[in-house]
């Protein structure tokens, strides 16, 4: 006589890949009966259109038919009622629970993420500019390029060094001036191919390179997230014991009011804006000097003033920045209005 308490230990070795759990742990099993050496199972499945249905039922078959004596294998699947299903998010969300609790301080003093409501307004550049300019003060300083999706810190900084690993813990190599630099780019060692991520990925590479990464001591650690508002850039809002959030954005997108989101976002959990930065707002003549705002008046400034936070400065089009930026050597561009915006930063917190 087979014995039920071994079809159901049988059937714990069948994942949902899915929920992330085994189809035991999600209460599928909703009966087992056995009638001699043959075996009668009822698993309900989350939707009766569930892509992995036949996946798991064959899966359970065989897991079930290797258990030594049994005969006939029968199974058949039905779904879970809003009751069951209910029960089953529930359970999904005190697993995770725990994937979305603060991580711990560690010995920085603060922990500063540079914010932006979409790609290419210059978020890695100013990142990297303010990460020069503080380090330039003597303080300590270390980037994570969150960026996973386009990370683009290690080029500015012209590093290429992979970090290695120490009594289990990952040692960032260091920019020229001592910055410690943790990127996706340096793990991969693909520069050019933008890495396809989903958000749950995201959220535990950004987890990595905060907990497993031998930051040391440092004064500053600045987190160079993904643009836009989705749930990775939601997760590592929640997830990292921030300080605040420089949002930096551009008069495209200031235009079209798509930076609103990303502050709104801070706003919502709690996490303080520093200010806001406006980068390529407006060009200095090569000729006469002559400063020319090409999208019209400051819209930077004017946003600040209505969500009750400092404008932290504009930075014009600079060629002599791209080319830094582009040839690895951001550590040797330097401009005054860079580093008046980073005073503010130091000031502010
Ligand atoms: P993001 O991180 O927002 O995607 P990047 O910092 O990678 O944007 O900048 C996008 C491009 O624009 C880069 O080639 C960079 O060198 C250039 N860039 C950024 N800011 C400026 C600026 N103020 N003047 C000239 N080029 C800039």
């Amino acid at each position: 006589m087979v014995d039920k308490d071994d079809v159901l230990e049988a059937l714990k070795s069948v994942v949902d890949p899915e929920l992330g759990m085994d189809i035991v742990a999600a209460n599928m099993i909703r009966d087992i009966k056995v009638e001699g050496n043959d075996v009668k199972i009822v698993m309900a499945l989350t939707s009766d259109s569930c892509p992995l249905a036949s996946r798991l039922k064959e899966e359970a078959e065989v897991a079930v038919k290797s258990i030594e004596g049994v005969g006939k294998v029968e199974l058949e699947l039905t779904t879970m009622n809003e009751e069951e299903l209910k029960a089953l998010s529930a359970k999904i969300k005190a697993r995770s629970a725990h994937l979305l609790e603060k991580l711990p301080k560690k010995d920085i003093k603060k922990i500063i993420a540079i914010v932006s409501g979409k790609g290419g307004v210059g978020k890695s550049s100013v990142t990297a500019l303010i990460a020069t300019t503080l380090s330039k003060r003597g303080m300590r300083v270390g980037i994570l390029d969150a960026d996973i999706t386009g990370p683009s810190i290690p080029k500015i900084f012209g590093v290429n060094t992979p970090p290695f690993v120490l009594e289990g813990k990952i040692v960032p190599p260091t920019s020229k001036n001592g910055i410690k630099l943790i990127s996706m780019n340096l793990i991969t060692g693909q520069q050019e191919a933008p890495v396809i991520w989903r958000g749950p990925l995201v959220s535990s590479a950004i987890r990595q390179f905060y907990i497993d990464v031998d930051w040391g001591e440092l004064d500053y650690l600045l987190v160079d997230l993904p643009p836009g508002t989705s749930d990775a850039q939601l997760t590592v809002m929640q997830i990292l014991p921030l300080d605040g959030v420089v949002v930096v954005t551009s008069p495209q997108e200031l235009a079209n009011l798509i930076v609103s989101k990303a502050i709104n976002m801070s706003t919502m959990l709690g996490v303080p804006i520093i200010g806001i930065v406006e980068n390529m707002s407006y060009v200095i003549c090569p000729k006469c000097g002559e400063r020319i705002n090409l999208f019209g008046e400051q819209r930077g400034r004017m946003l600040a003033e209505k969500i009750n936070t400092k404008f932290l400065g504009s930075i014009p089009i600079d060629p002599d920045l791209s080319a830094a930026c582009d040839s690895g050597s951001i550590e040797d561009y330097s401009n005054a209005t860079v580093q008046a915006i980073a005073e503010r930063i130091v000031e502010s917190l």
